[in-house]
């Protein structure tokens, strides 16, 4: 399965990588999109039991909405906000099916690496040889690994696949390893399966995935709550007059559950695991320093949503220069951290310039430009499309 060099290959079928296929193809440029899971946004479905905090308007790009109007398609109103699966349903699944990118996106494909061909990582360091050379690509398809070529690559593969450990320093805590089984590191569907989390759940994490956690958590009569929060003093992430009501809500139980509103859920700040054991009758024994003194903690379930990193894997022979401190691409990651603090409707444009790499022709985009940073928006991801497909025009 080699395509030719001049083609696009786009990697992750997310909301982002599917904005650059449509926007490869508005150009006129053949595109292949590998989606590692069994459908389009399958990180998405994911969390598809999460509703969005952003509503229709800021969640599709106006070129989505071309196409998808061209098709005698509409999106729900633009003031509601939608679930991970109702993004999915509506608006990513449709932009899959249009003519446009019929026979375009291969679903169950994972690229596992990018290379130069016949160029190493290290050789003709700025130079336009590498340029000329197409990137080589290692794909895991349903029928076995193939390799394809392509002469420009855009990965949209997000983070959601690479959480962080829920140890101190960002490393797994004693013991975590071991347990790595007992460990839930993405948002449960709680709702729809209560009787699971009965009984002691200890949750880690104080960014909006472990503050809808807790929401949920804390609404689950047979559930008790231990959240555990890095942060003496935490600020939830609060924007001053935030525009975006269901972010500010989730601030607000979050605030009320830390101030013991709550006779079901503890709330200990200035947290650390220290380390984690299984005890004799398979709970979780977790031994937890606070500024109170230690605790012991011993829990049915542990969840942690402690963030993702950006998987950097998967170019590991190309040119990316990444920042030391958030993994993102230096150059973006420069222009985030110079910007307005964590309001993410804040956050500056990012030009073409400040999306390239050293190695020509791959760009990183979506969350996984952000690396660590959790104030990514798709807003933000489809503004960087639009950079890049400027380019092309
Ligand atoms: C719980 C949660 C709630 C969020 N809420 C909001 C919100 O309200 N508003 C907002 O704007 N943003 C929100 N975000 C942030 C962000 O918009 C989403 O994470 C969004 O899904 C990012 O889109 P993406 O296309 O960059 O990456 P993703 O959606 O993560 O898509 C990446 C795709 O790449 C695929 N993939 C991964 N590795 C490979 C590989 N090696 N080969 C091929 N395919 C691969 C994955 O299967 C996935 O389909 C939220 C994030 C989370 C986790």
């Amino acid at each position: 399965m080699a395509t030719s060099p001049g083609h696009v290959a786009v990697l992750g079928a997310g909301p982002v990588g599917l904005d650059a296929a449509l926007a490869a193809t508005d150009a006129g440029l053949s595109v292949t999109v590998y989606e590692a899971g069994a459908a389009v946004g399958a990180h998405v479905r994911a969390w598809g039991h999460v509703r969005l905090f952003t509503p229709w308007r800021l969640n599709a790009s106006a070129r989505m909405r071309t196409h998808l109007a061209g098709a005698g398609r509409d999106l729900p109103e633009d003031a509601a906000y939608p679930t991970g699966t109702e993004l999915a349903d509506h608006l990513l699944g449709p932009l899959a099916g249009l003519p446009a990118l019929a026979g375009r996106v291969r679903l169950g494909h994972r690229v596992a690496a990018v290379a130069r061909a016949s160029l190493l990582k290290h050789e003709h360091i700025g130079s336009s040889t590498r340029a000329a050379a197409p990137f080589r690509l290692l794909v895991d398809g349903p029928d076995g690994e193939y390799e394809d070529h392509a002469g420009l690559v855009l990965d949209c593969t997000g983070t959601y696949a690479t959480p962080n450990s829920l140890g101190d320093g960002g490393i797994a805590a004693r013991g975590e390893r071991a347990l790595a089984h007992r460990i839930t590191r993405t948002l449960p569907p709680l709702t729809a399966e209560p009787d699971r989390w009965a009984g002691t759940v200890l949750l880690v994490g104080a960014g909006k995935s472990a503050q809808t956690a807790a929401r949920g958590l804390a609404e689950l009569p047979g559930t008790r709550l231990e959240w555990l929060v890095r942060s003496p003093d935490p600020d939830w992430g609060e924007v001053p007059d935030d525009s975006l009501p269901e972010r500010q809500r989730l601030v607000d139980v979050s605030r009320d559950l830390a101030a013991g509103g709550h006779e079901r859920v503890t709330v200990r700040t200035g947290a650390r695991v220290t380390a984690l054991a299984p005890d004799a009758g398979g709970r979780v024994r977790a031994a937890v320093s606070t500024a109170t003194g230690p605790h012991e903690i011993v829990a049915d379930h542990v969840v942690a949503l402690t963030g993702y990193a950006a998987d950097s894997a998967l170019y590991r022979q190309l040119q990316v220069h990444e920042c030391y401190a958030t993994g993102a691409p230096m150059n973006v990651s420069a222009a985030l951290l110079g910007s307005a603090g964590g309001d993410c409707l804040a956050q500056p444009a990012v030009g073409l310039e400040t999306l390239r790499n050293p190695e020509p022709g791959f760009y990183i985009l979506g969350a996984k430009s952000y690396g660590r940073l959790n104030t990514f928006l798709l807003r933000g991801g489809y503004a960087q499309v639009d950079e890049v497909a400027a380019a092309w025009a």
